[in-house]
């Protein structure tokens, strides 16, 4: 990110808020070496693909939709948004690896917790509950039993 005043890479950011209605995050910047500060937008970048839920129905992919389930699991967990934003960026990363432009709801569940457990194992039980919508109280208690693997 350059300075638009000096043309300077060093910049650093001051500021940033995640305008989730216009999938974009503004950050405010400010540059080391002029002191200037301005204001950059950073477009999400829409993948092109679509999530077959669990009952068949299929759905384009949103990033926000995943980060917002993600955030309601570690709520009061001590866990950073950049951890968060880290989850995310590495899953994505991994489904465009793949050739196919479908993923199912569960396969991105499984992804999710794959690296939820290494983080925050109470994150990852609220996770694995809301995300894979449990069917019993024998689903909890095998993810559950699963952590002793
Ligand atoms: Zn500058």
């Amino acid at each position: 990110m350059k300075c638009p005043y000096c043309q300077s890479a060093e910049t650093k950011v001051i500021d940033k808020r995640d305008l989730s209605e216009e999938a974009s995050t503004r950050r405010r910047r400010e540059c080391l070496k002029c002191g200037k500060r301005f204001t950059t937008y950073e477009k999400v970048e829409r993948i092109d693909l679509k999530v077959v839920k669990k009952d068949g129905r299929v759905e384009d992919y949103v990033r926000e939709k995943l980060k917002a389930g993600l955030v309601k699991a570690v709520e009061k967990r001590p866990v950073t948004e950049e951890q968060i934003e880290e989850v995310i960026d590495d899953i994505e990363q991994r489904i465009l690896k793949r050739q196919s432009k479908q993923i199912s709801a569960s396969d991105i569940g499984q992804m999710v917790l794959t690296r939820l457990k290494k983080i925050d194992r109470v994150a990852y039980l609220r996770f694995a509950s809301v995300f894979l919508e449990f069917e019993s109280l024998k689903d909890f208690a095998k993810q559950i039993k699963d952590f002793s693997k």
